[in-house]
């Protein structure tokens, strides 16, 4: 089944600039912002610029130079933001929630970086 991007979607509101954002790190491919509802003291969103609705949508379909730049990007962030174990930060979580059993609400690509506080289990056991 083809991927039907709703243009009318929240993000792509944000990326056309018609409602504002938070923006913490942009590029040519990637924008990032802080979600309007934190869940944790850093909680970022991470989306591409290109008109993709979840991650398998866009691993089937980005340029790989948008796919490197994603990437980048988040690292990039948590990076900035003293998360990464490798430079003495304590940890973050990356979220993609996807479709109807990921609970996405909005139909654009995003990641969430959370960080700032022990997250505890994503999940209980079935
Ligand atoms: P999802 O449930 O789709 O994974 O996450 C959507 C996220 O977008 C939620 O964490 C929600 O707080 C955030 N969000 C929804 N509307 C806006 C908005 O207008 N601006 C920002 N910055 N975040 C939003």
């Amino acid at each position: 089944m083809a991927y039907e991007y709703d243009d009318q979607n929240i993000f792509a509101k944000i990326l056309r600039r018609e409602i504002p954002n938070d923006t913490v790190m942009e590029t040519d491919y990637t924008l990032a912002f802080r979600d309007i509802i934190p869940q944790a003291p850093e909680h970022i969103l991470v989306i591409p610029k290109g008109f993709y609705v979840n991650h398998d949508h866009f691993a089937a379909d980005a340029t790989d130079a948008e796919v490197l730049d994603f990437t980048r990007v988040i690292g990039a962030i948590t990076h900035a933001i003293g998360a990464t174990p490798s430079t003495g930060g304590s940890g973050y979580r990356l979220i993609a929630n996807t479709g109807n059993d990921g609970v996405q609400d909005v139909q654009h690509l995003h990641f969430h970086i959370l960080s700032g506080r022990r997250l505890g289990r994503m999940l209980q056991p079935v």
